[in-house]
């Protein structure tokens, strides 16, 4: 039972599910209830008698606490003088302790003592852990309580041994940590607060430390244990490229990161590489160097695009960069004819194609490469690690893989969730970019932003108009989404003006014709779903109207918005809301007037909505720390993150006796958490 719903299946397991939270215990046992199964107990009785014995350092103070039942023995080792001058013989105690057994007598040493007449005003000595459980547990009577009932009967017998140090000392001793033993005791039954505290800490430690060991070690493994294929030289298709079709200088970030994947895919082992760059930075032509870095070497290269439309404007954008140059581009889709799909998998297979764009469905059991070299996945939190793992299969070496982020992630999801990766930052957006200038307004402004938008569009420019598309509700918002094209085509008629609409219910060709249309110019406005949101590039377009911005999450606005901003020409973005926001939707528009920077956004996506909301990680597992909190323990984190590292760097094996504990540990771990599935 215990293990179905809770995933509770040793001693282990019990003693890592933790309290949620503590509540203060007023139950006092009476004294001859005691019994050495016990250990902590909470005792009230009159002091009745006491007295010190021994001299200088040896000196016991021994006192006699009664209640109807039995007699208590209390005896202190240390600070007897002032222990001694504080007790009131004959007042009534509340003790707390452990409670041990000598000669078959009840006593408590260093017990904590408060008078019962200062207890309503003063401090809770006895904190007892609540546990979740489930409602079907509940009905099968076991509780909250019972859980804890467990665990307290679990460390009356548990022993130091049993529950095994598994950090090393020097690290204990240095970061002043709470042996685990003595954390695990007091994150269930803490004795004081500040012993509380310790244990917390010494566990969130422990959580990323652990996780950021095998994290590094996954890294550090590949990095010196990996197959991989070697790019070594840059070969005509290449500098071809690069000195006279690269429509533009590259920025100095683009160059920087094009260096970090040279040095990966020139050094004999595996790239695993997370690029992360703000909207708009750039990403897709260094994806694309190197892809053809790749066919220099004789080597295939595919390009793994979340979305059909976005697969196909890779698709067109690399087509018309490479047109002059001796190497083909294909794609391959859901939607790629029977007869073309037939080709390309032979093509394929054959090693007669060296440059594939599609969607998943590259990364079908069917499609097979001769040689894939190099694998680039757009956008990244779409997929999931075990669809880039099925990439890795694809090859008998694996090929090097580069993850592009669509927009950034904070700083500790890209330790954790992506933490098996290496990273590059792309923090840097080609020159003569314009920053955009977002506003907000409520929906009784709509008129006064379509005479906005007719000035632009006069002017030659193109606008999005974007509806939001949330599962639950999709039937309303196809209507609504209907209602506000009407609406738009009542303020922009034709012929002087023509509007293209794409959303999620369309056939895949009447998208990609109402999308074309937009590329091309032939329509100057998009009525869209978020479907255009991730990737879509049209430069001429200067205005992002978001209606009902209310609706969406920070990185979703963040991504929409970086649809505009692409050209030479201003932009801007309109955030239309209905008057009543809520607290969480008011901060996220706040903070999308005030700053553009999608580094930032992403710091701020995380404090207000949560890892677990974060796309692509939910699946995941590696986020469910129990104790940890990414937004609140950052700092824990990042030293965990530094120290194992080093650590990893020093002893990559582990073989060092002093790190013999963290191995023991790891290795009693295997197969445990998903993400050892990573590797
Ligand atoms: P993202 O990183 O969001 O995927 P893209 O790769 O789509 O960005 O690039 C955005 C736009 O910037 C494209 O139109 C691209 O051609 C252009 N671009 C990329 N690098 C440079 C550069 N170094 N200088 C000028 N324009 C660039
Ligand atoms: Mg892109």
């Amino acid at each position: 039972m215990l293990k179905k719903e809770l995933g509770i299946f040793t001693y282990g397991d019990l003693l890592n599910f933790f309290p949620y939270r503590h509540i203060d215990k007023t139950r006092i046992t009476p004294i001859s209830d005691l019994t050495p199964s016990l250990d902590f107990a909470q005792v009230q009785g009159k002091l009745w008698y006491y007295e010190m014995a021994g001299e200088r350092s040896g000196k016991r103070l021994t006192a006699f606490l009664t209640d109807e039942t039995g007699v208590l023995e209390l005896t202190w080792f240390k600070n007897v003088n002032w222990i001694e001058k504080n007790l009131k013989q004959n007042e009534v105690y509340n003790v707390f302790g452990r409670i041990s057994f000598f000669m078959g007598k009840p006593q408590i040493v260093h017990p904590e003592m408060e008078l019962v007449k200062n207890l309503s005003t003063s401090t809770k000595n006895y904190l007892e852990p609540v546990y979740s459980t489930t409602e079907k547990l509940k009905t099968k009577g076991l509780s909250g309580r019972q859980i804890g009932k467990l665990t307290a009967a679990l460390f009356t017998i548990l022993t130091e041994a049993a529950v095994p140090e598994n950090l090393p000392d020097g690290l204990i001793k240095k970061l002043k940590l709470l042996p685990r033993f003595q954390a695990l005791r007091q994150i269930h039954f803490p004795t004081t607060p500040a012993l509380y505290e310790q244990a917390l800490r010494r566990l969130k430690f422990e959580e990323f430390f652990i996780t950021q060991l095998r994290l590094a070690k996954v890294r550090s493994d590949r990095h010196r244990k990996s197959k991989g294929v070697i790019f070594e030289k840059v070969g005509d298709l290449f500098n071809t490229f690069y000195k006279e079709h690269l429509p533009f200088s590259l920025t100095g970030a683009q160059k920087r990161v094009i260096k970090e994947i040279r040095n990966d895919t020139g050094s004999g082992h595996q790239m695993n590489r997370l690029l992360q760059g703000d909207v708009g930075s750039g990403k897709t032509i260094v994806a694309l160097l190197i892809m053809l870095l790749a066919v220099d070497n004789g080597f295939q290269a595919c390009m793994m695009a979340p979305t059909e439309i976005l697969a196909q404007q890779h698709f067109t954008s690399i087509s018309t960069l490479l047109k002059d140059l001796p190497v083909g581009v294909h794609l391959l889709t859901g939607s790629t004819p029977a007869s073309e799909r037939k080709f390309i998998l032979k093509a394929l297979a054959e090693g007669n194609l060296s440059i594939i764009v599609g969607t998943h469905a590259l990364i079908e059991e069917v499609v097979q490469f001769k040689n894939l070299g190099f694998a680039v996945i757009d956008e990244q939190h779409r997929f999931g690690v075990a669809q880039r793992a099925s990439l890795w299969k694809k090859a008998p070496i694996p090929p090097h893989i580069l993850v592009m982020t669509a927009t950034p992630i904070p700083r500790t999801l890209a330790m954790t969730a992506f933490g098996d990766l290496d990273y590059s930052i792309m923090d840097e957006l080609p020159p003569g970019r314009q920053p955009i200038t977002t506003v907000h307004r409520y929906d009784s402004y709509r008129t006064r932003v379509m005479d906005f938008i007719r000035g632009e569009i006069d002017a030659g420019r193109q606008v999005y108009i974007i509806f939001p598309l949330i599962e639950e509700s999709a039937k309303l918002d196809y209507e609504n989404l209907m209602g506000g094209y009407e609406n738009v085509k009542a303020f922009f008629p034709e012929p002087r003006y023509w509007i293209s609409m794409v959303h999620g219910r369309q056939p895949a060709d009447q998208k990609e014709t109402n999308m074309k249309r937009f590329v091309s110019g032939d329509t100057q406005i998009m009525v869209s779903t978020t479907v255009i949101e991730v990737g879509v590039n049209v430069p001429n377009a200067t205005v992002m109207v978001i209606e009902n911005a209310e609706k969406f999450g920070l990185s979703q606005l963040h991504q929409l918005r970086g649809r505009v901003g692409r050209g030479a020409e201003k932009s801007y973005c309109i955030l239309l809301t209905s008057s009543k926001l809520g607290t969480d939707a008011k901060e996220r528009i706040r903070i999308m007037t005030s700053t553009n920077n999608g580094f930032e956004i992403a710091e701020k996506d995380l404090e207000l909505r949560g890892p677990g909301e974060i796309e692509g990680t939910k699946q995941s597992g590696i986020l469910n720390f129990k104790l940890a909190d990414l937004v609140k323990d950052k700092l824990i984190l990042e030293a965990a993150r530094k120290i194992a590292e080093q650590l990893i760097e020093d002893d990559p094996e582990l073989e060092d006796p002093a790190n013999q504990p963290l191995k023991n540990y790891l290795l009693s771990l295997h197969g445990k958490t998903p993400w050892s599935k990573i590797s």
